[in-house]
């Protein structure tokens, strides 16, 4: 077996692992990153991140053309729908992304790996190479027994860096056909709009994906267990994007808890307790993401996943292995590509300085539906829960200037301080833009501002940012741009 020596391996080539190879490159290291995918950029760029985001545009488009444009004087007919031409634009983005990179890595002089790497005792790390890359947009992979002869590299490294992702969580009950009931894999390569669609999950992935297909045409039915929807969000800010979801056509049922769901001939249909079946075309399951952890071999170096299957680290991304780090969706926490990317940073800054570092208070999450929802620091009920005195600022985008031209009116600021000390806790927004909108809040929970530094900005005019001003106005009951409060 061919074997190689690097001071750092990267195993796993998404917003974590290639980021981490590109700064232990940037600081000296001989570094190395493994993938089994051709396509470099992970879930977040093939499957994620980027393909739906592409969608989302394009769905956003065709609807406004259908049912927006006539609002602003715009006739259109003969309006039609090229489904096939929407998702090879979204692979053209997906494949030109990927190539960027692969060409950074390599400018880097970063090694690059195709392979499924394991874990193979301490310093060790075997590259089982595939011949056949996955296929694009589907995930597929080729059956082992059509692999031609299989061709292994032995790496040897003092420091193993484990950023190897997460893949779809399964749901008792449900058989996942890959054809009409799947993941978020196969809902962004759909070759036709389904009439009826289910899904299972009113979080991320499945009002995103939902709205997607809504808006091309699909009834769409959002089937959630709990009693609302973007759990973990503010409360207020998610009851409110859930009526604007319901105006949009989204048929969000909550407190629905899916018992079976599977393929039917060929349509599908779905079980919920107490209720009778829902048959439908197709059935999207988007119920949370789990580390994906299979075949890496932790247990030849002595890791032990916790009981959410993700590996334990502790503050410096430290597994129990010596040498052996762990970031992004295979540890703790949201899983989210720009967390990943940091805790990706700080670990390796921390092998290479000493020093490295994630602020998890500033770490926002954006839903790009329309309107968007974004959110950073501390919601309303994690406050009251925790018993900490707090203030309010809001500003509902009906009276900003700019979301009139736009025409979307929808949704508000809402801006949450310390009452001593002022300090911004927790900004979220549900509205136009809300996810550029969210970077102003980062940087203010970031350098510790308060919600009188916010009000002091001179916020750019006629734009959605002055809804932040106006909100941090608020909070200190002085909103120019609203009636004013009572005594
Ligand atoms: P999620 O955790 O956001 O939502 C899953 C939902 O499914 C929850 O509301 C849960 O209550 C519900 N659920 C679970 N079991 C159910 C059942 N039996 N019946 C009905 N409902 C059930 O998960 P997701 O939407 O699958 O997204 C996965 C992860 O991917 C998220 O954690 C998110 O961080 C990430 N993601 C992020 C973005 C983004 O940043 N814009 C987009 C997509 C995904």
């Amino acid at each position: 077996m061919e074997s190689k020596k690097h001071d750092l391996v990267v195993i796993g080539g998404g917003p974590a692992g290639y980021v981490a190879a590109i700064r232990a490159a940037q600081l000296g290291l001989d570094v190395a990153c493994v993938d089994r995918e051709k396509l470099l950029g992970g879930t977040c760029l093939r499957q994620g991140c980027i393909p739906s985001k592409a969608l989302l545009e394009s769905s956003h488009l065709f609807a406004e053309a259908r049912d927006g444009l006539a609002g602003h004087g715009i006739q259109v007919s003969d309006l039609r729908l090229d489904l096939a031409a929407m998702m090879k634009r979204k692979h053209r983005i997906v494949r030109g992304l990927a190539a960027g990179v692969e060409s950074l890595l390599k400018q880097n002089r970063v090694t690059r790996y195709l392979g499924n790497a394991r874990l193979d005792g301490p310093g060790r790390i075997v590259v089982q190479k595939e011949a056949e890359e996955r296929e694009q947009g589907t995930g597929n992979r080729t059956p082992e027994s059509q692999l031609s002869t299989p061709n292994s590299q032995l790496l040897h490294s003092p420091r193993v860096l484990l950023a190897c992702g997460s893949k779809s969580a399964a749901l008792v009950g449900v058989e996942i056909d890959g054809d009409r009931v799947g993941t978020s894999t196969e809902a962004l390569a759909w070759p036709e709009v389904p009439g009826r669609l289910v899904v299972i999950g009113a979080g991320y992935i499945g009002l995103e994906l939902g709205s997607v297909w809504r808006r091309l045409g699909a009834e769409v039915v959002v089937l959630e267990a709990l009693d609302r929807i973007l759990f973990g969000m503010d409360a207020e800010i998610s009851k409110a994007a859930q009526k604007i979801f319901q105006k949009q056509g989204l048929d969000i049922r909550l407190g629905v808890r899916v018992e079976r769901a599977a393929a039917d001939g060929g349509r599908a249909e779905v079980a919920c307790q107490g209720q009778e079946p829902i048959p439908c075309d197709r059935v999207l399951v988007a119920v949370g993401r789990v580390a994906d952890t299979d075949g890496l071999g932790l247990e030849t170096v002595g890791i032990q996943i916790d009981r959410r299957g993700e590996i334990p680290v502790g503050d410096g991304f430290e597994t129990s292995a010596e040498g052996v780090f762990a970031v992004g969706d295979c540890i703790r926490g949201p899983k989210l590509a720009h967390k990943a990317s940091h805790e990706a940073l700080a670990c390796v800054e921390r092998i290479v300085t000493g020093s490295g570092h994630v602020n998890y208070d500033a770490i926002p999450s954006v839903v790009f539906t329309h309107p968007e929802i974004a959110s950073v620091g501390k919601t309303e009920d994690e406050l009251r829960q925790s018993g900490r005195r707090y203030r309010r600022g809001t500003f509902p985008f009906a009276a900003s200037g700019r979301a009139q031209t736009l025409g979307e009116t929808g949704g508000m600021v809402k801006i949450l301080a310390d009452a001593q000390s002022d300090r911004i806790l927790g900004v979220h927004v549900l509205g136009p833009r809300a996810g550029d909108l969210i970077a102003e809040a980062v940087a203010a929970i970031e350098f510790g501002a308060s919600s009188e530094d916010l009000a002091h900005l001179c916020h750019a005019h006629p734009t959605l940012a002055e809804s932040l001003g106006e909100a941090a106005l608020d909070l200190n009951g002085r909103g120019l741009h609203r009636a004013p409060r009572r005594k």
